[in-house]
């Protein structure tokens, strides 16, 4: 029961969760829980993070106010998110 509140998050949570774990956890992963693997990258008017541990991937973009993410791959189970995410967007460039 315990992956019930991951998915009920909402992209823009995971974007906060993201921003938060990177500064208290040292580039830490909201979805994996590692630290020294999340990359933070801006363009312009968007904020990616990114953890190179399980490919959890969220991003913010500010003009149109909209978050994207990506679910990680938890390497210690064989949960998967469930359909919220069922169609992934992948970030256009
Ligand atoms: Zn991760």
């Amino acid at each position: 029961m315990a992956i019930t509140k991951l998915v009920q998050r909402s992209s823009r949570d995971w974007f906060r969760e993201a921003e938060r774990t990177y500064t208290e956890k040292h580039q830490g992963c909201p979805w994996c829980g590692g630290s020294h693997r999340v990359f933070c990258q801006r363009r312009e008017t968007t904020v990616i993070f990114y953890c190179q541990g399980c490919d959890f991937q969220v991003s913010h973009e500010s003009e149109s106010e909209r978050f994207v993410m990506h679910p990680g791959v938890d390497e210690r189970s064989d949960i998967v998110p469930e359909t919220m995410f069922g169609a992934p967007k992948t970030m256009s460039s």
